[in-house]
């Protein structure tokens, strides 16, 4: 059993070692990590770990908490606290506690940095060592898994603040042919220039949105043409509307994609008019 961890710059029992409920690791995965292997009460690389630390830091827009020396004297003392001899040390980064919202705090909040230390046993170690280990083999569905709503967000979250970043509301993410599979944390639609109502089909890798699958069930029968499709940036521009569904803000009118004014450039007469019917329907 541990016996303490860090968080937010203290020393406190393993027990009553917590994070806020909104911290952004916790909210979005909006953290990175590292580990580092203790042998005979050494510290292994910590000039390699501190190094992809940065890295991994640098490529979310993070900086290192604090330097490589004071990291270093917090991960020896973890391991000292813990009277660790052989084991793992634990180190994550998180963008810190913020109001929830997808896109980066809008104003500077302290990072998490939360250390925890476990130890491992070496005639364990040394069994498998002596034996052998099985592995098998398995897709490699990493960040994949987009019908799946995890809160393993940290590529929405990175999107989200792109658009924030260019003044827009979402960011629509395409796949590798240049089709839109959904919005960061809406789905998409377009009115397309027949006419149609198009989303992209659930059974395509995206998160089956509640109020997408609302608002189909709430027009269904009342003459509407609805294609479950994917469809190109190309098309979505060339559309007479477009708009995003999701809990929180229901059916919303886009009029611009990538700056490009989608039909007459204000909210569309048939988006409006879903977004009556939808909270006709589920408000
Ligand atoms: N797509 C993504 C990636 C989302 O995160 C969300 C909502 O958070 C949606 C779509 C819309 O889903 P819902 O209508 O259930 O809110």
């Amino acid at each position: 059993m541990p016996r303490e961890a860090f968080v937010d710059g203290r020393y406190l029992p393993f027990d009553s070692a917590k994070v806020h409920v909104e911290d952004r690791g916790l909210q979005f995965s909006d953290s990175v990590y590292e580990v580092f292997a203790v042998r005979e009460g050494r510290i292994l690389e910590m000039a390699p770990h501190l190094a992809r630390l940065k890295r991994s830091l640098a490529e979310i827009g993070q900086g290192m908490p604090m330097s490589d020396a004071a990291l270093g004297v917090h991960v020896r003392e973890i391991v000292l606290r813990n009277r660790l001899a052989d084991g793992l040390v634990y180190l994550q980064v998180t963008r810190g506690v913020s109001k929830r919202d997808h896109a980066f705090p809008a104003t500077a909040v302290r990072q998490s940095v939360i250390m925890t230390a476990r130890s491992a046993d070496p005639a364990k170690a040394a069994k498998s060592v002596a034996a052998g280990v099985a592995v098998i083999c398995v897709p490699d569905i990493r960040w994949g898994r987009c019908d799946i709503k995890s809160t393993a967000l940290l590529a929405n979250v990175l999107a989200k603040q792109q658009a924030r970043t260019a003044g827009a509301y979402e960011a629509w993410l395409v796949d590798e042919s240049g089709f839109v599979t959904e919005g960061s944390s809406t789905n998409a639609w377009i009115v397309s220039e027949a006419g149609a109502l198009v989303t992209r089909s659930i059974r395509d890798n995206i998160l089956p949105g509640v109020t997408r699958a609302g608002l189909l069930a709430a027009i269904a029968g009342e003459g509407y043409t609805v294609e479950e499709r994917s469809f190109s940036v190309v098309e979505a521009k060339k559309a007479r509307e477009a708009f995003i569904t999701a809990a929180s803000s229901f059916v919303l009118p886009v009029v611009t994609v990538d700056s490009t004014k989608i039909g007459t450039g204000r909210p569309g007469p048939v988006t409006l008019a879903l977004r009556e019917r939808y909270l006709a329907e589920a408000g």
